[in-house]
């Protein structure tokens, strides 16, 4: 064995399963029904992570309602839609439309009001909404969005026919995602493994957290080969290293990564502070209309 092969085989740590879970059914916004598998009641929180929505149906009675106005304070919010399309709007006059393949990134920081609204009436509405907790140093940041429709999200080739759609962090081979983020330094990965059972690899840095959802086929995850099913979330323990594969029949599976923070967390609804103290002041301030554009 060649030296150098020695010493990446020393230093690598692949990530092992430690929990899956299939979420809870929930319903939130206006009667917008959706699975719920972080910030429920078996897995609260994986820092950074404070919640991990998934809505998929194609009967309207199940998300017309949408999400009317509310507000977000202390951390970010990303929606990440695979059909369908969604308008949001905001009390500083930001406005525009999530498509099929695109994100929206929104830094809430000191305070937002917005609505996510479905922008159809009819048909197939699928996607993500992930929370991601800010530092304390950074939950008072002016609100920002990044946002990217599909054309501008860079796709990797993987050697078995799949493709790696990388919206935020760098694979192993240098395709970076176009979300910028030096809060947590998420990497945030849609992957597809052709039916070779080709493993794919990605290295993620010691001190985040991570997780797998299975949007179709099974993944085996690490040395142990331990399944994650369809529509189940798994949760990886310490490592640097991802090492998975598909079964006979490919998969597609999001890869969330992201550094804990290891703070206190202060949350009721859609707020997330450190502390009840600040808790109770951005109830406060929301109250008093002092979110977001109309007194920046
Ligand atoms: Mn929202």
């Amino acid at each position: 064995m060649a030296k150098q092969d020695t010493i990446e085989n020393h230093d690598r740590k692949i990530r092992e399963l430690t929990q899956t879970t299939s979420g809870y059914p929930t319903s939130d916004g206006q009667n917008v029904q959706l699975i719920r598998y972080i910030g429920a009641q078996n897995i609260n929180l994986i820092d950074p992570f404070l919640l991990f929505d998934v809505f998929q149906s194609d009967k309207p009675s199940d998300y017309l309602g949408g999400f009317p106005d509310h507000p977000h304070r202390g951390f970010e919010t990303v929606t990440y839609l695979l059909a369908g399309r969604m308008r949001h709007k905001d009390n500083a006059s930001h406005e525009g439309v999530i498509e099929a393949g695109g994100v929206q990134w929104m830094t809430a920081g000191r305070g937002i009001v917005h609505s996510e609204m479905p922008e159809q009436k009819n048909g197939l509405l699928r996607g993500f909404q992930l929370w991601i907790n800010l530092p304390g140093s950074k939950k008072m940041v002016k609100p920002s969005y990044q946002e990217f429709s599909a054309a501008y999200i860079p796709s990797e080739r993987v050697s078995d026919g799949g493709s790696i759609k990388v919206i935020s962090g760098c694979t192993s081979n240098g395709t970076r995602g176009p979300i910028n983020n030096p809060y947590t330094e998420p990497i945030f990965l849609d992957i597809h493994l052709g039916p070779a059972e080709q493993p794919f690899e990605q290295n993620i840095p010691d001190d985040h957290n991570s997780f797998l959802y299975v949007i179709h086929g099974t993944l085996l995850t690490g040395m142990s080969r331990s399944p994650v099913g369809k529509e189940e979330l798994g949760i990886l323990g310490n490592g640097n290293h991802v090492y998975v594969s598909g079964g006979k029949e490919g998969a597609r599976f999001l890869l969330i990564t992201g550094k804990r923070l290891n703070e206190p967390v202060a949350r009721s609804g859609p707020f997330v502070m450190n502390t009840r103290e600040e808790l109770y002041e951005a109830f406060q301030d929301y109250r008093n209309g002092n979110f977001g554009g109309r007194n920046p």
